[in-house]
């Protein structure tokens, strides 16, 4: 019966953090869903594979490229394009040119 652990909450992950409000929202959770390489993970496995063989890992490490460039990667479609202009946009970012 003490009060030291009355805001202490855990996620649906398992982490222990304290929140004083009503909300729900886990910070290591939060940490964890925008990795700087998040955008990764919107791709197929071929164009994720296209951009990690170039050491494109990162959203500041696309932005110094076109989308000609990226196009020209084996495994890049142009469907992939949309997707990786948004993660960009998300960020503040574009593509060269
Ligand atoms: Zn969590």
């Amino acid at each position: 019966m003490t009060s030291l652990n009355k805001n202490l909450k855990t996620c649906s992950k398992g982490h222990k953090f304290y929140k004083n409000s009503d909300c729900p929202t886990c910070p290591i959770c939060e940490k964890e869903r925008k990795p700087e390489n998040g955008f990764l993970a919107l791709l197929s496995a071929p164009a994720r594979r296209a951009l990690e063989s170039n050491h494109i890992v990162s959203l500041q490490q696309l932005s110094k490229y076109s989308e000609k460039e990226i196009l020209k990667f084996h495994g890049i479609g142009p469907s992939s394009l949309p997707k990786l202009k948004a993660a960009l946009e998300e960020e503040g970012l574009s593509f060269r040119d």
